[in-house]
């Protein structure tokens, strides 16, 4: 008796993930098949599996479990975040117009501006929390429409299904950066976007020892074409990263949930403390993106919050303990970053600037620690100040 899958909640899709993907030897996880090229009983006939580039075993389980999260048609696997975020650039033509979110990820930007001359691309940045902005931004012809949220790290939320009817609209492609939240908490195919793409590497995986990416779409032509030039590429995942992130993703949605209860908890302390200037969390209720986030986000916020803290960042750094300063998001581990310096470091000050992302904003990414423990670490170094 075959199950119902489409009757299954996130849960027990992700904790099934790979399960039974072993006749060989009817092991119960997926094995780590590390072969690079798979034997033919026919020269014009490739089996299955043909070169491991190509298409892998463990990079097929991951990628029909991922596909099953997003509610998407399939799913292609790359080596990185970025790998993925490039894999949807080579569908657009040279000269293609894409309008992206003026505060999507930084390494995002660096690559959209590198690739920009190259294939004379034209962007333009867009503040998509602002539908009229977006749509006149859309205008003439625009090929896609790359979207991110919450953004990250100032954590704006934008409305994927009226900004994807708007691109679809004007006729472009619109891919929607699901990152920060993974499809555990939030399905942009299912809100009206073609392609989800995230990092593996950060709540998917969750472990942070491995780096990945994944494009998830609904369309079968568009899949083809990712697929073709994932092989053409040659940026696809390999057989130990498709384990590590598989073994992450069957306990995602339990991850997701305790993650971002924890946020909107250490969220809430914060916004009510004096030597707090500002606190970024879609959770709060006066967060501008709240009711909306609570609509599209199955009510829950993601692990990622920023401040501003009254005084010297510097001092609270070096007052947490807890908080590990390292760049990244979303592991079992909590981390503290500052975007200035580290992950939006490739943007210029005034494109920062422009995105809000000022010097001295702090970014927390909220691990799995007890949530007291956390609190203290962070009281303590707010103490300094
Ligand atoms: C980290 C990150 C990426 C890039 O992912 P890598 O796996 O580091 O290449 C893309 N988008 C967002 C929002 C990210 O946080």
């Amino acid at each position: 008796m075959s199950r119902d899958r489409t009757r299954e909640g996130l849960a027990t899709r992700a904790a099934r993930a790979g399960i039974n993907a072993d006749p060989g030897h009817g092991g119960i996880v997926a094995p780590i098949n590390l072969a690079a090229t798979y034997l033919r009983e026919d020269p014009a006939v490739p089996g299955p599996f043909d070169y491991a580039r190509t298409h892998n075993p463990g990079r097929a389980v991951l990628a029909d479990a991922i596909a099953g999260l997003e509610g998407a048609s399939g799913a292609c696997l790359t080596a990185s975040g970025m790998a993925a975020i490039d894999l949807v650039l080579n569908l657009l033509p040279a000269g293609a117009r894409i309008v992206a979110a003026h505060d999507c990820y930084g390494g995002t930007q660096r690559l959209l501006n590198a690739r920009a001359p190259q294939r004379g691309f034209e962007i333009v940045y867009a503040d998509a929390t602002d539908l009229t902005a977006l749509e006149a931004a859309l205008q003439p012809g625009a090929a896609l429409l790359f979207l991110e949220t919450p953004s990250n790290p100032r954590l704006r939320i934008t409305h994927i299904e009226a900004a994807s009817a708007l691109g679809c609209k004007a006729g472009a492609i619109v891919a929607v950066d699901n990152t920060v939240l993974s499809p555990a908490i939030q399905r942009p195919l299912e809100l009206g976007a073609d392609i989800s793409v995230s990092s593996l590497t950060k709540i998917i995986n969750g472990h942070s020892d491995m780096v990945g990416g994944v494009v998830s779409a609904r369309d079968p032509a568009l899949l083809d074409d990712l697929a073709w030039w994932l092989n053409a590429s040659g940026t696809g995942l390999g057989p130990f990263d498709a384990f590590l992130a598989t073994r992450g993703l069957r306990t995602l949605p339990l991850r997701a949930k305790a993650q971002s209860d924890a946020a909107l908890e250490l969220a809430t302390r914060l916004s009510g403390d004096r030597r707090v200037e500002r606190v970024d969390y879609p959770g709060l209720t006066g967060h501008p993106g709240h009711a909306l986030a609570a609509r599209q986000q199955a009510g829950l916020f993601g692990p990622l919050l920023s401040l501003e803290v009254k005084g010297d960042p510097r001092s609270f750094l070096e007052g947490l303990e807890l908080f590990t300063l390292a760049q990244s998001l979303g592991g079992a581990e909590s981390l503290v970053s500052v975007p200035a310096l580290m992950t939006h470091a490739a943007m210029t000050p005034e494109a920062r600037t422009h995105a809000g992302i000022s010097d001295s904003l702090v970014r927390l990414s909220v691990g799995l620690e007890d949530v007291d423990d956390l609190w203290r670490d962070i009281d303590t170094a707010l103490a300094r100040l």
